[in-house]
């Protein structure tokens, strides 16, 4: 294997997605006394919240929906759960939700390790994301990766998703990489791992559930420093 350039997912791989979200919605959620007001825990709201947003995000993975579908219902849906049908007040949590998510900058244990290990070791390093662009660099900067990263491609800059083959076609173009000299490492199994694998790319699966320990046969982690059993 002759492994150059490294493509890394971001939210979930690198960038505490669910710990950043969990410590931001800790925030609205006492802000607008939702447990006062409307009898709900944080834990309950916390873990609708979860299935509602992993299920959306699948979705605009899956073409079925797009941006504005998911942030008109990321928490209308979590409310509705609770029977609590109040439009407005989800939109006052999606706008505050975008803007002060990034005031976190938790990132995946083991994410510097890694970084400054494949960085002492020559690989120039990129990202793929099918984050919002308006959030990805600020969470980039925010979370001090910037100088990792030689290019960043963001999905909504390219106008389509992974595990769509055109998002790693213009990634590749972006970083002046060849499918051969380069892997992909990420956490979603079609997005990441089948986007890749299809488009004839190597791949290494951040299996973070301990999803696919039955699979021998491919590149998988669990947690992230065991990328140095591969490169
Ligand atoms: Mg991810």
């Amino acid at each position: 294997m002759n492994i150059r350039h490294i493509f890394f997912d971001l939210d979930n791989t690198l960038w505490d997605h669910r710990k950043n979200a969990r410590l931001t919605l800790e925030i609205l959620f006492k802000r607008y006394k939702v447990e006062e007001l409307h009898q709900i825990t944080f834990e309950d709201f916390h873990t609708a919240y979860d299935i509602v947003n992993e299920d959306l995000w699948a979705k605009i993975r899956d073409e079925e929906i797009d941006k504005e579908y998911l942030q008109k219902h990321r928490f209308y849906d979590t409310f509705l759960k609770f029977n609590i049908d109040d439009f407005e007040l989800s939109q006052k949590f999606e706008h505050h939700f975008l803007d002060e998510i990034i005031a976190f900058n938790e990132v995946v244990p083991g994410t510097f390790e890694i970084l400054d290990y494949l960085k002492a070791k020559n690989y120039p390093l990129h990202i793929i994301t099918n984050g919002f662009h308006e959030v990805t660099h600020r969470k980039i900067d925010g979370a001090k990766l910037t100088n990792y990263f030689e290019t960043v491609t963001s999905a909504d800059e390219v106008g389509v998703r992974k595990p769509n083959p055109k998002i790693f076609d213009y990634a590749l173009n972006l970083a002046n990489a060849t499918k051969e000299e380069s892997i992909l490492i990420g956490d979603d199994w079609i997005a990441d791992f089948q986007g890749a694998k299809n488009y004839g790319l190597d791949v290494i699966f951040f299996d973070v559930f301990k999803e696919k320990q039955d699979l021998k046969d491919i590149k998988r982690i669990e947690n992230l420093i065991e990328i140095e059993d591969y490169l």
